[in-house]
């Protein structure tokens, strides 16, 4: 909320009006018109409501429609339940940089980690960085080669500089140890490799 609003100085004259307050339509206060956006085709220039009533506005236009939306969303997957999967196959391979945001998100939102990236924040390569082996954004179930969102810094969240796209098996791996137990795991089996 603008501090000024009902304050008279330091007003902004607008194009063709020389008033400096204005009487707002459905809180009824006399307002710095500072407090009013601008609408070319009204009389005055300045829009009915001051803007924190249309924020207000907006806030519950938008309450309203979520419940109702969310309920159509509802109504629309139990009738067409087959719809929602293909949207999701499709934008698995036709979006994936998008479909790992989404995903990753609510899995984060869930699970109370730090969310901040998009999707520019991130590519997918073609290879796994950790395993070489060839990437798949297409599969229908998680496999070996389906990509994967890694936290680098596991201690941290899905932020800017701490994420890479690797395999789900190398992810696997990675999240079972430590970087410590992982060497004494290769190490041992390296030694018994010898040995057999
Ligand atoms: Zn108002």
């Amino acid at each position: 909320m603008n501090p000024d609003c009902n304050l008279s100085n330091n007003v902004r004259f607008h194009t063709n009006y020389s008033m400096k307050t204005k009487k707002c339509r459905k809180c009824k206060q006399e307002k710095n018109i500072d407090c009013f956006g601008k609408y070319a085709t009204a009389k005055d220039g300045l829009k009915p409501l001051c803007k924190e009533c249309l924020n207000t506005e907006h806030r519950e236009y938008h309450i309203r429609n979520k419940e109702r939306d969310s309920q159509r969303g509802k109504e629309y997957r139990q009738k067409y339940p087959e719809k929602g999967a293909i949207y999701i196959q499709d934008r698995r391979t036709y979006r994936p940089k998008i479909h790992i945001v989404i995903r990753t998100r609510s899995r984060a939102k869930r699970l109370g980690i730090e969310f901040t990236i998009t999707d520019k924040d991130f590519e997918i390569p073609t290879h796994c960085p950790i395993l070489g082996i060839e990437l798949c954004t297409t599969n229908h179930k998680l496999q070996d080669n389906s990509i994967s969102i890694d936290r680098i810094d596991p201690t941290r969240g899905y932020v800017p500089g701490n994420v890479a796209i690797i395999s789900n098996r190398a992810n696997t791996i990675k999240n079972s140890g430590t970087a410590d137990e992982h060497r004494k795991v290769a190490d041992f089996i390296d030694k018994n490799m010898q040995k057999a």
